[in-house]
């Protein structure tokens, strides 16, 4: 039977893509779960703003029932569909980042999308990726890990990710940002952002993501 594998930790560690390689090479699906809280706030940003324009978050619980989540699978990689909107790189926007930690603390949302992520790897065979997949979606996947990164060097891997897609970025809001948001998401009461017990711990600030993958898998049996 094929593994599940969770892939734990801070903003920019290169989780997402190191899955998305590791996926590849196993012959997993991958999902990142960060998308899904995105894909949340992409809506309530559309949807459910107060006059003020910060997010309606009471608006937002009783719209559930509007957010239709569908996954594509596109050799390996599942695509998040919202409300049949590939909203893949609506999701990567300044406005997104700044608001998604505020939605995603919410247990509200966190029920919302508990469901669909435990799922998905009910028949095995998957890699998630990240903040609560080792400690609350999959305690007992089959490998867990748990990446970090100095601030710096994770503020530099956002800064050149965001430059790639177009968007506009500027380091020191990036560096904020991260910071902020892992501020609130290791703080929030439901499902803080922190290493299972039973992670392998890795630190990849002086590591090639090629170095990172190659650790993460050395200790999967073959
Ligand atoms: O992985 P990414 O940086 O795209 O995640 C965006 C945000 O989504 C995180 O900062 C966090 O607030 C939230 N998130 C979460 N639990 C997950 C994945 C992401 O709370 N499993």
């Amino acid at each position: 039977k094929k593994p599940v594998i969770a892939i734990d930790g801070y903003s920019s560690t290169g989780k997402s893509s190191i899955s998305k390689v590791i996926a590849q090479k196993l012959g997993l699906i991958h999902l990142d779960t960060g998308a899904l809280y995105r894909g949340v706030t992409w809506f309530a940003l559309q949807n459910c703003l107060n006059e003020n324009g910060s997010i309606n978050l009471n608006e937002l619980f009783s719209s559930f029932d509007q957010i239709e989540l569908e996954f594509k699978n596109d050799n390996g990689e599942l695509i998040l569909f919202l409300n049949h909107i590939d909203i893949s790189k609506a999701i990567r926007t300044n406005e997104v980042s700044d608001n998604v930690s505020l939605v995603a603390k919410q247990k509200e949302v966190r029920d919302f999308l508990l469901h669909s992520q435990r799922s998905l790897a009910e028949k095995g065979g998957i890699i998630m990726d990240g903040r609560d997949i080792g400690t609350v979606v999959l305690p007992n996947a089959d490998y867990k890990f748990f990446l970090t990164a100095s601030i710096d060097e994770r503020t530099k891997r956002r800064y050149h990710e965001l430059i790639s897609l177009g968007i506009q970025a500027n380091e020191q809001q990036v560096k904020e940002n991260l910071i902020i948001r892992d501020k609130i998401d290791s703080e929030r009461e439901i499902a803080p952002l922190k290493q299972a017990e039973d992670a392998t711990v890795i630190d990849n600030t002086n590591l090639t993501k090629q170095e990172t993958i190659d650790s993460i898998l050395s200790y999967i049996k073959k």
